[in-house]
């Protein structure tokens, strides 16, 4: 057994990373800069838009996406119950009513049968999640928002370099929020990242994204001299520091490197794990590209020989971290209290969050690790199976 706990989801980081926050601390424009503005700029060109704007966290960006949507009291916005709760609470903030569409299990994403059964006159968007970074149906998606008038938000958090059908996530539909938290593909610790095709909801974004004012702080003290600001409107303070860019700066350059470690081991735990009595993740969809963000096994009782808990258990001791992504959103008291839902009525994605469990798939595992994760999954599950 390994003697050290392999931590799940840590992020790799390395010298350039060290070096740019040192230069950051040393420079003293520790807040929003010229390394966010660089950053917002290095993002564009990743995904070929022109317009981004970061923000403190996914669930900021989230919550920013809606308002830039108008969306508010009396509307309903549909998304998925097999995701995390910022998804839901970035709606239910906004003003708007969330409704939940069930998952399709096999893709593990929202299934578009089920959001057609649960549009109203009072349906207003789509908040859909490419989860563990494999990308929802968005043909089937787009044609439905388009034909109902509905807007479409990406929750990017798993898909940073997701592809559809040669576009890339978060540029299809009409806005994209990414993730940059310490266990994402890619990390400033905390951050995010809206990408919208249009610019002037986009600027309306960047103001509320800092109280509302009409400039930000780097255009108000910089050399160019003083400028005086206007309140626009009652804003929120979600904008990215110079100290966080600093880290995503040299992480996005790194990204492609990153996936293809995360690959060779989603490809060798998919080998290891074929003969075991356990779910594997969905395979790849042909002409797309997987983030592999998540690698999510299914512990079921009547083929595994064990509950998933006992599963999670047994890794513990064995010092593998896990994770769970995630007990459906109707499982939480708030949801059931707030809004009467019950894990049943949707139960695909009950099912999958109460047998699923996520195993380490981060750059930072060396081979030795990947090898620990597979023989500590096979010999529990191989006596588990025999009891
Ligand atoms: C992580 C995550 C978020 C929230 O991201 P933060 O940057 O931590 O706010 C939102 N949605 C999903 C699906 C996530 O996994």
């Amino acid at each position: 057994m390994r003697k050290d706990f392999l931590v799940f989801g840590q992020p790799l980081l390395e010298q350039e990373e060290l070096e740019e926050v040192l230069d950051t601390v040393k420079s003293a424009w520790l807040g929003t800069g010229p390394k966010v503005h660089l950053f917002e700029k290095q993002f564009a060109d990743y995904k070929g838009v022109e317009h981004t704007a970061a923000t403190n966290s996914c669930t900021a960006a989230l919550h920013l996406a809606c308002l830039g949507h108008e969306l508010g009291d009396g509307d309903e916005v549909i998304t998925t119950p097999t995701t995390f709760c910022a998804t839901v609470n970035a709606i239910i903030h906004s003003g708007a009513r969330p409704v939940l569409a069930d998952i399709d299990p096999t893709t593990l994403n929202i299934d578009v049968k089920e959001i057609e059964k649960k549009i109203t006159s009072k349906t207003k968007a789509l908040l859909v999640v490419h989860f563990a970074g494999r990308p929802c149906d968005m043909e089937a998606i787009v044609d439905l928002a388009r034909s109902r008038k509905l807007k479409v938000i990406e929750d990017c958090a798993h898909a940073i370099e997701t592809e559809y059908r040669g576009q890339k996530v978060g540029t299809i539909g009409d806005m994209g929020c990414f993730s940059f938290y310490a266990t994402k593909n890619i990390t400033t610790g905390e951050g995010g990242m809206i990408v919208c095709r249009d610019k002037s909801a986009l600027l309306r974004i960047k103001t509320l994204a800092l109280h509302g004012l009409s400039c930000d702080a780097w255009s108000r003290f910089s050399d160019s001299g003083y400028r005086h600001y206007f309140v626009e409107e009652a804003g929120f303070k979600y904008n990215m520091m110079d100290l966080q860019a600093a880290i995503g700066i040299h992480q996005l350059r790194k990204i492609d490197e990153y996936w293809q470690r995360r690959q060779k081991i989603w490809n060798r735990y998919m080998e290891a794990f074929a003969d075991l009595p356990i779910g594997l993740p969905p395979l790849i969809e042909k002409d797309t590209r997987h983030a592999y963000h998540l690698f999510t096994i299914r512990i079921n009782p009547d083929n595994a020989g064990m509950s998933r808990d006992d599963f999670l258990e047994a890794m513990t001791e064995r010092n593998i971290g896990v994770g769970v992504h995630y007990m459906s959103i109707p499982e939480h008291p708030y949801y059931q209290r707030a809004f009467s839902w019950k894990a049943e009525d949707f139960p695909e994605a009950c099912a999958f969050g109460r047998e699923t469990v996520s195993l380490p798939i981060s750059p930072k595992l060396n081979e030795q690790d990947t090898e620990d994760v597979i023989d500590a999954v096979r010999s529990i599950i191989l006596q588990g199976a025999k009891i």
